[in-house]
């Protein structure tokens, strides 16, 4: 919620979509291809088996997606291995109003590690504006490294700030495998101040549930795709193309 509220404030979210998906009951959408593939490779690492079921052809085997992720798994299960005592996996948990799911949850030193799975086709994407590639070029200068470092920071605050058995964690990592090709990605963060963004989110929750009017952001693509636009009166109403 707390991504999306961002993505709303920095005009990339319609406000109607935000009110539906986060407080008039949710948005039903179909995961893509790509998800299923991301689910089932956190399962494969995490629990050794899945629900959703592979894509497989029609010669057998399963399609490429699923092959270059399986061929990551022995790798990510060598790395949980490597990490120090596995104490919870794929575990839902809360402080107040804060909700986390976390993949992995280690401990090392009697410090706690919390880790996120992620998959991607974009780990190499210079263009893609919110890709993983942003993060991966390690441009420190770059407004896409910026944006993207700060998305990801909300993210990784969020997580640091539910504790596991009563103890604050203290270090957040993302591994992301690209579903492309071998490479995998680590991205760590150790996030100072918790308490203070437990009660910066809390402030952020107060201030959305006490927004009476969220803003209809319309523009064409995003209203193209929109679960909403069969009934909404805001829905863009640019033509598809313009012929000059
Ligand atoms: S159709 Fe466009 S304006 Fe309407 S809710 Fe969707 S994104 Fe917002």
């Amino acid at each position: 919620m707390y991504k999306d509220f961002l993505s709303y404030q920095n005009r990339t979210l319609c406000g109607l979509v935000f009110e539906q998906a986060w407080l008039n009951g949710g948005i039903e959408k179909e995961s893509t291809e790509a998800q299923d593939a991301g689910w089932w490779f956190e399962d494969m690492v995490v629990r050794g088996k899945s629900d959703k079921e592979p894509t497989s052809l029609k010669k057998g085997g399963y399609n490429a997606l699923f092959r270059t992720l399986e061929a990551h798994i022995p790798l990510a299960k060598e790395m949980v291995a490597n990490e120090g005592k596995l104490v919870s996996a794929d575990e839902t948990a809360y402080r107040g109003n804060v909700r986390v799911k976390r993949d992995l949850v280690f401990v090392k030193d009697n410090k706690i590690k919390v880790v996120d799975i992620k998959t991607t086709a974009h780990l190499n994407n210079k263009w893609d504006y919110y890709a993983w590639g942003a993060l991966a070029e390690g441009d420190i200068y770059s407004h896409r490294f910026m944006m993207q470092k700060r998305h990801k920071d909300i993210q990784a605050k969020t997580y640091m700030c539910v504790p596991y058995n009563g103890m604050m964690p203290d270090s957040f990592e993302y591994w992301i495998f690209s579903s492309k090709d071998s490479e995998v990605l680590i991205l760590d963060f150790t996030v100072e101040e918790l308490d203070a963004w437990y009660e910066h989110m809390e402030d952020t929750l107060q201030q959305i549930l006490d927004t009476s009017f969220f803003e209809p952001i319309p523009e064409l693509k995003r209203c193209n795709e929109c679960p909403l636009k069969k009934n909404c009166k805001y829905k863009s109403k640019l033509p598809n193309k313009i012929v000059i």
